[in-house]
């Protein structure tokens, strides 16, 4: 396996090239820093993300809140994940860090509340 990649770790972006498919022998060049090289074993083993999104809320001052996972999770998940966000609808007050759903498909991922709506 031979995959070409950008490295979003930070905004320089290096262009990386990550070959092999044993675990043990995943070979990542390309990369400036160490950061690349745990970037692109992730990709290539099991691609994650940190997702951001937004939460129907009931007031008149907001009408979606913005939400957060607390850590990356599985690229496969976040479908999912944003089909549930998407069914809730909150209720004020709502405070920013407020766990607004907790520990996703027994994933231990947390979704966080980024902002602060009051009653
Ligand atoms: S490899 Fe290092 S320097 Fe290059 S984009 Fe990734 S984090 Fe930035």
């Amino acid at each position: 396996m031979k995959k070409d990649l950008i490295c979003i770790s930070c905004p320089i972006g290096c262009r990386l090239t990550v070959e092999g498919e044993n675990p043990e022998k995943i070979s990542v060049s390309g990369n400036r820093c160490p950061r690349g090289e745990i970037y692109g074993r992730e990709e290539a083993l099991a691609p994650s993300r940190m997702v951001t999104a937004t939460v129907a809320i009931e007031s008149e001052k907001l009408a979606r809140l913005p939400v957060k996972t607390d850590r990356p999770i599985g690229r496969e998940h976040i479908p999912s994940l944003l089909n549930q966000l998407y069914a809730l609808e909150l209720v004020p007050p709502v405070y920013c860090g407020d766990i607004i759903l907790d520990d996703f498909a027994e994933s231990g991922v947390r979704i966080l509340a980024t902002r602060t709506i009051e009653a």
